[in-house]
């Protein structure tokens, strides 16, 4: 996908439309939830990320007001809502199940919160028009829902939770069921509508590549924690913790302890590898610490002589992926081998190789960083 994201307004030009300050939501003994502060600015496409059990449905699930939270605080234009009904908070929202009426037509479908708010027919009639349109659905309008594609159908959810020009459209993994090119083609669809109609849409994946190019900024969970907020970019290459490296992209991860020497600074593993970090992100010379070396950033040379720059290794493992071989490299002193992604991929498994990396590319966290 090429979509670039619109400019998002500056947190101090406009105040944040939604605002969770320390909100906590427990079960049981459980925080699902975990003391969040999170802001979401006018106009923005937010995306919660994270693997499945994180909290990022119940976030949606408390901004929505479809559960209470047990502690901090949940404000909408600078008004707390906590004791602001569902329907009166002017929220649209899209899960993966749809909840469409299959049986129904698609105008009752997208028209059925405008009765319930009991809006004059013709206005009702007008709307759905409208709707339809904003998700290139028209005519369509007396078709059943059972009839229609899974694309249709995610593009009818969505122009019902839109009817009302809710300010804030959330969207609850409503492409988690669709196969990969469809899914590819409503990511483009949110995009776009997002370009043209006035609204803040906060969305929730598991798919990193989903959300880093859907949004004008991620947020990261782990475990019911926000790990970082920041743009798809920002995550991917200055990861403010070892989940979230872990977690975005192929990342290889190498723990030990930074040393800084006239080279300057290095990761040394507990057998004695040495990766070069780069001198950007200070971590304290003795400090535990980890290393974060993307795949793709790894350059792989044969002779795998010892008089060569760089770490040796032995190719264990060579997959192709068409656009890129995909290597695994035993190199001695790292307990786990590196990945390495690489555009040329004619080196053999079992070949002797020297890996190199420019440092500046190398980011390094300390242990008990927690974004
Ligand atoms: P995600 O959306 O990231 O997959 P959820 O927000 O659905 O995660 O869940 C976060 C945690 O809260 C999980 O451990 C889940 O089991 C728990 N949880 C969510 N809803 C309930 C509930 N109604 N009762 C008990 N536990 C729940």
């Amino acid at each position: 996908m090429t979509a670039q994201p619109r400019p998002v307004p500056e947190a101090s030009a406009q105040p944040a439309i939604f605002r969770l300050s320390g909100v906590v939501k427990s079960y049981g003994p459980h925080n699902a939830i975990d003391h969040v502060d999170l802001e979401i600015r006018p106009r923005e496409l937010f995306t919660l990320l994270g693997p499945s059990g994180s909290g990022k449905s119940t976030i949606l699930r408390a901004i929505a007001g479809l559960i209470g939270i047990d502690g901090g605080s949940l404000t909408i234009e600078g008004r707390d809502v906590r004791n602001v009904p569902t329907h009166q908070r002017n929220i649209g929202m899209v899960f993966q199940s749809l909840a469409l009426f299959p049986h129904m037509s698609v105008f009752d479908n997208i028209a059925f919160p405008l009765r319930m708010r009991r809006e004059p027919q013709g206005d009702i009639a007008r709307r759905v028009a409208q709707s339809l349109d904003i998700v290139r659905l028209p005519k369509i309008a007396e078709r059943r829902v059972h009839e229609l594609s899974g694309g249709q159908q995610q593009r009818v959810a969505l122009a019902r939770a839109l009817v009302y020009n809710p300010k804030l459209l959330l969207l609850d993994e409503p492409l988690g069921a669709l196969d990969k090119r469809l899914r590819e083609e409503m990511q483009l669809e949110i995009v776009r509508l997002h370009r043209e109609i006035d609204v803040t849409i906060i969305n929730v994946t598991h798919d990193q590549v989903e959300a880093m190019v859907l949004s004008d900024r991620v947020g990261v969970m782990s475990d019911g924690k926000l790990m970082q907020v920041g743009s798809g970019e920002v995550l991917y290459r200055r990861p403010a913790n070892r989940f979230v490296a872990d977690f975005l992209g192929r990342a290889n991860v190498v723990d030990g302890t930074l040393r800084i020497d006239g080279a300057g600074p290095a990761v040394i593993t507990p057998g004695g590898a040495r990766i070069a970090v780069t001198p950007e992100r200070q971590i304290p010379d003795g400090r535990r610490a980890t290393a974060i070396l993307r795949a793709e950033d790894i350059e792989m040379a044969v002779p795998g002589d010892s008089g060569s720059p760089g770490l040796g290794g032995e190719v264990t493992l060579r997959l192709f992926e068409g656009e890129a071989v995909y290597y695994e490299i035993a190199v001695p002193g790292i307990g786990r081998p590196l990945r390495v992604a690489s555009r040329t991929g004619e080196i053999p498994n079992g070949a002797k190789v020297r890996l190199t990396w420019p440092r500046d590319k190398v980011w390094a966290v300390a242990e008990d960083s927690d974004g």
